[in-house]
């Protein structure tokens, strides 16, 4: 009786999702280009739905600034050059 909410339902700790120890997740960084596999077919650049892959000297350039992380230039790239 009288113990089912109150303390402990686990929305009283006052951290939410504001702060993050460990800085962002995995998930949410820009990805790496292997520039040995990169062919610099330009598919990363059209995959990607914010702009933020251009071509440069024939290799693919990730502005880590507007990456959002989403990988869809990873699951596009046909040389598996993004990770
Ligand atoms: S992870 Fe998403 S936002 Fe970042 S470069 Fe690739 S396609 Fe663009
Ligand atoms: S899709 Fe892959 S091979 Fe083509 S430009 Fe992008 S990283 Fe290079």
């Amino acid at each position: 009786m009288g113990r089912g909410w109150g303390m402990g339902s686990g929305w009283g700790s006052g951290l939410g999702f504001a702060a993050l120890p460990q800085g962002a997740p995995p998930a949410l960084t820009a990805p790496k280009v292997d520039l040995e596999r990169c062919v610099g077919c330009g598919e990363c650049a059209r995959a990607c739905p914010f702009g933020a892959i251009e071509i440069r000297d024939g290799k693919a350039v990730v502005n880590e600034v507007i990456c959002r992380g989403c990988r869809a230039c990873a699951s596009a790239c046909p040389t598996g050059a993004i990770s």
